[in-house]
Formats: structure tokens, C-alpha cells, sequence
């Protein structure tokens, strides 16, 4: 049986009020400001999974070679930010990733601890 892969660098678009929109921009511009080193580790290339906490598979794309990190799991998926990267492509979706990250972090229990 074939596994059907989504194509994780389509885009696709949002409606978003005004504030978010704003918003977004601020943080899109403090990233390119002071880039990702006070960003968590948990956030930027996390080892497991937010959502179940299973182990994280990463993987590229022949597109872009992005490296991403996926789930095999629940099937979550986000890109692994390299700080020497972080900006190639379109800032504000990389920053409301990350902001979603964040957020997933904090519904489900919270970030790993890694030493
Ligand atoms: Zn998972």
C-alpha cells in the first residue's frame, strides 16, 4: 500500500484581524532583529513530540532542503529551525510556526527538559 505524502512546503492562506496580523509582523521583525538564540531548543528542534510526545523523525525535502521533523505517531510535523537558516523564505510563516510551536508546548504539558 502506498503512503501518501503531503507536500509540506505548499502554502496556504489565512484571514487573520488586523491585531494578529500586527502582531505577527512584530515578531517576524525581532527575529530578524535578534535572531533565534533566544528562542528554546524545545521550539527550534525539539526531540520529541509536542502534542504525544513520542520521538521525532526528521526528513528533507527535495525541494527546498529544509529539514523537517515528523511525528510517526500522531503525524505532527514542523520544520527544524537551523539558526543559520531561519531566514531563507518567508519570515512571517516561519514565525507564526514557531508562535504555534510555542503554543503546543504549552497546551500539552509543557516543554522537554534537556540539560
Ligand atoms: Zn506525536
Amino acid at each position: 500500500m502506498a503512503t501518501v505524502t503531503k507536500d509540506v512546503e505548499a502554502y496556504k492562506t489565512i484571514k487573520v484581524p488586523l491585531w494578529v496580523y500586527e502582531n505577527a509582523k512584530e515578531v517576524e521583525l525581532a527575529l530578524i532583529k535578534k535572531g533565534a538564540e533566544h528562542i528554546p531548543l524545545e521550539v527550534l528542534e525539539p526531540r520529541s513530540c509536542p502534542i504525544c510526545k513520542s520521538k521525532l523523525e526528521p526528513f528533507k525535502t527535495e525541494k527546498k532542503d529544509n529539514e523537517y521533523l515528523r511525528c510517526s505517531r500522531c503525524g505532527y510535523t514542523q520544520q527544524r529551525f537551523s539558526r543559520e537558516r531561519l531566514f531563507e523564505g518567508v519570515v512571517l510563516g516561519t514565525a507564526i510556526g514557531m508562535g504555534l510551536v510555542y503554543f503546543l508546548n504549552a497546551l500539552f504539558g509543557g516543554a522537554e527538559r534537556r540539560s
